[in-house]
């Protein structure tokens, strides 16, 4: 039977793979991956495929699913540490841990995918990104054979990036350890999040009111996985914000909101979509079942049976809007398998 990268991505698109084999343990995992570059097999390592954005043509290779499975929890008067394997749902491990009143990882909340990923693109929302509690990330390299254990400062974490993020073909991630605060309360940072909870941004409330304040917000917005919600088959946000030197951002208009980053401004990329003239549900053609979502103008929904030609050829009009509007070039947040942004054409 013919295994398609669609059936295996949230935005459910992309052709045929060459085979699929699920790793289950993660030394068969570190055998899989040896084994496959040993005679040069090109590899596509895949989660929740919630980040992925896979070509028409799909990927002449192998792709290895993530199954190593393995969560434990120690606890310290203060903290607990928890390890967890790369093929725990991102979502499960949250719910439990703020259901125990472990702060630190609550606002990441209704994220799709699996723990191994979440270094990868230092996932972040509503105030947290994982690199705030990861303390060591355990992976292959690829180029020395090692399993190596590296801390967070090795990790290189950035703004939806890392050292994983910068060099694919280098690493997998085998085990994630995070350090949560026990029983305490978490400072609310951000303004939506904080209003949603009735509180003053710089206040505090519970692992748990938290994570259901973040899932009303998420679901709200289309991103929550809902096989019933169009927007959401998706991979969340498509592009990052970006960000830009003083000069640039000295050209936008005063409204676009903006916030200090370590090397330049960072400007928000839904804002610059929107006054480009991307009009949530906008497509790039009528009859395109690719389209804006009609919840959240930075997500690119699959409406039903969309190819990847179409979500491109939307994605690439959205950035040559923006292009054109305000000369920001948006970077895109997922990983492009087999396929690339053109320029579009208006
Ligand atoms: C509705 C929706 C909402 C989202 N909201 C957010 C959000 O708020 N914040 C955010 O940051 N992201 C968000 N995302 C993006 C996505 O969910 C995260 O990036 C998530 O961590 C991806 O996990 P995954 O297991 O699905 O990765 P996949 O899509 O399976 O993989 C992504 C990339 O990582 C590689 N990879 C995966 N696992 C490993 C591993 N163990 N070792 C090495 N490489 C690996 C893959 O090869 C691929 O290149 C959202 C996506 C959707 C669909």
């Amino acid at each position: 039977m013919t295994i398609r990268l669609a059936d295996h991505t949230t935005l459910r698109i992309g052709g045929p793979v060459g085979d699929y084999v699920l790793a289950t343990t993660e030394a068969q995992l570190v055998e899989q991956v040896i084994a496959l570059d040993q005679v040069g097999r090109p590899l596509l390592l895949i989660g929740g495929g919630s980040n992925l954005v896979c070509g028409d043509e799909g990927f002449d290779g192998t792709v290895v699913a993530l199954g190593v499975r393995g969560l434990t929890f120690t606890a310290s008067p203060d903290f607990v540490e928890v390890v967890a394997a790369c093929g725990e749902s991102w979502d499960n491990l949250v719910a439990h841990t703020a259901l125990s009143g472990w702060a630190g990882i609550e606002a990441l909340s209704g994220i799709p995918g699996l723990v191994g990923a979440t270094p990868i693109q230092n996932v972040g929302a509503y105030g947290q990104d994982v690199s705030h509690t990861i303390t060591q990330v355990r992976a292959l390299d690829r180029s020395s054979l090692l399993v190596v254990d590296l801390t967070a400062a090795d990790c290189a974490f950035t703004y939806r990036g890392s050292v994983f993020k910068e060099q694919p073909e280098r690493w997998v991630v085998l085990e994630v350890t995070f350090r949560l605060m026990v029983g305490g309360e978490s400072d609310v940072r951000y303004a939506q999040l904080a209003e949603e909870l009735g509180i003053e941004v710089g206040a505090t409330a519970t692992p748990s009111q938290i994570r259901e304040a973040v899932l009303r917000l998420r679901r709200a917005k289309g991103m929550v996985l809902d096989p019933d919600d169009p927007d959401t088959s998706s991979v969340g946000s498509f592009f990052t914000n970006p960000i830009v030197g003083d000069a640039v951002a000295a050209t936008l208009p005063t409204d676009c909101p903006r916030y200090p980053a370590p090397a330049g401004v960072k400007v928000s990329a839904a804002w610059l979509i929107e006054h480009a003239g991307v009009t949530r549900g906008w497509r790039a053609r009528a009859d395109s079942r690719a389209a804006i979502s009609s919840k959240h103008s930075l997500a690119i929904a699959n409406l039903g049976g969309a190819s990847a030609a179409e979500v491109l050829e939307l994605a690439s009009a959205v950035k040559h809007r923006v292009q054109v509007a305000f000369g920001v070039e948006l970077e895109p947040e997922p990983r492009f398998i087999n396929c690339e942004l053109g320029r579009s054409p208006d």
